[in-house]
């Protein structure tokens, strides 16, 4: 029996009324078990599949849903493209709650789902799915990363797979540095500088322990009483505010690493900081908040930039499972370490492009996505220095937490 779930194609016409459409390559939707409905958007495959999360979430109705999965899938395209992946973009959305709805059947409905894509798409966990669900989704296609560790005989090899979040955390961190040096004319030293941690969970907290090793002075803030008493126990000295108090702290970096939406008219207004520089998605609420923190002379590292260690984590070990290598990586953890690293490389090309061209880092960083996925530009072009790519390197050996 076939158990391919039932699924239709939504045409040009039925999605030029989207903002959020941009030539998507292909947008299927799905009946999955029990009446639930999913989508998948390819957006773009030139650099290779389309890698993005699947999201569960009880949304309104099949137009919200579309409209998160037109966004969301164009915006993994630039996010692949700037990580220096062969990857394009693509995302997945289930309507429906995923703490009552989700059961194993559906998510291998959703395997299936994923398989009718020929390898198009490929996904991973989201808001709502995780590794549990990776494995069930992964009895029906090959194309799923974000699965539990693999264990190697190999030791060169390392692992790869499993949770994301301290290779988003050392990311950042690299980010953070050259945002610094940018900043500072040069400055590499990161002892004494000041930042404020919005959030200390998986990222924020990893980000907090990589920080506090090069001395830098943190204060942190979390709504959840759990988390800040983790974040005492694991961080020597650290300076704890209340929620809506972190906006406004003296320092030289607010980083958020919480929720999205945290930039908006009224908390940009208050902030006291050079530079923001964290691993939240979609840290802007709207466009124009690029344009707000330009105006107040604050440098904004895109957040899609700077927060892309977690893709190129699963993206690594798509790789390895798969065999697809058409830029010729290494399939070792210490290879995606390093590619990691250039994180900060990227940084300070955007920033440094910015500068020059005299646009908002968000523009900058599009330009260079686009450049990528549209023309196949290389990503690390003129605007790199040998001292950036030295600096980059420096951090090879940065203790990571696990
Ligand atoms: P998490 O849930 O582990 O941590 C988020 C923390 O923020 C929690 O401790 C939560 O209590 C806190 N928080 C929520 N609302 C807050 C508020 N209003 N003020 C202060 N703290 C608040 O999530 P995470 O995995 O650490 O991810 C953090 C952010 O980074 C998210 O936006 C996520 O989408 C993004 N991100 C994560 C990864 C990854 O690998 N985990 C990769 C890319 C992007």
């Amino acid at each position: 029996m076939d158990d391919t779930p039932v699924y239709q194609d939504l045409t040009e016409d039925n999605l030029a009324r989207f903002n959020a459409y941009d030539d998507h390559e292909t947008v299927r939707r799905f009946e999955l078990t029990d009446g639930i409905v999913a989508f998948i958007a390819v957006h773009n495959t030139n650099l290779g599949p389309g890698l993005g999360g699947c999201r569960m979430r009880p949304y309104g109705d099949e137009d919200e849903a579309i409209r998160d999965v037109l966004r969301l899938s164009r915006g993994m395209t630039y996010k692949n493209a700037v990580a220096g992946l062969p990857l394009g973009g693509g995302k997945a959305v289930i309507i429906g709650n995923h703490r009552t709805q989700k059961t194993t059947e559906l998510m291998e409905a959703m395997g299936r789902a994923v398989e009718t894509l020929g390898g198009s798409y490929v996904t991973a966990e989201d808001s709502g799915s995780g590794e549990e669900d990776m494995v069930a989704i992964a009895r029906y296609t090959d194309h799923v990363t974000g699965l539990p560790p693999m264990k190697n005989t190999d030791t060169n090899y390392g692992e790869l797979g499993g949770n994301p979040s301290p290779v988003t955390a050392l990311g950042c961190y690299n980010g953070i540095k050259e945002a610094i040096r940018f900043c500072y004319e040069g400055r590499r030293d990161l002892a004494d500088m000041h930042v404020a941690v919005q959030g200390v969970g998986a990222v924020g907290l990893g980000l907090c322990e990589l920080l506090q090793q090069d001395g830098v002075k943190l204060t942190i803030t979390d709504v959840s009483q759990e988390g800040l008493d983790r974040a005492k126990e694991v961080l020597d000295d650290v300076t704890i505010v209340a929620p809506n108090e972190i906006y406004s702290v003296d320092a030289d970096i607010f980083s958020p690493c919480a929720m999205g939406g945290s930039l908006n008219d009224e908390t940009i207004k208050e902030l006291k900081v050079d530079i923001v520089a964290g691993a939240a998605n979609n840290q802007l609420l709207l466009e124009h908040h690029d344009q707000a923190l330009t105006d107040r002379k604050i440098i904004y590292v895109p957040d899609y930039v700077i927060n892309s260690g977690g893709v190129i984590c699963v993206g690594y070990e798509y790789f390895r499972k798969t065999d697809y290598n058409p830029m010729d990586f290494d399939f070792t953890r210490d290879a995606m370490l390093a590619h990691v690293e250039k994180i900060g490389l990227t940084v300070f090309d955007i920033l440094q492009l910015a500068k020059d061209q005299n646009l908002n880092t968000g523009e900058a960083a599009d330009n260079l996505a686009e450049k990528r996925f549209l023309e196949g530009a290389p990503l690390h072009g003129e605007n790199s220095t040998e001292e950036a790519q030295a600096s980059s390197e420096l951090t090879h050996d940065r203790t990571l937490v696990q």
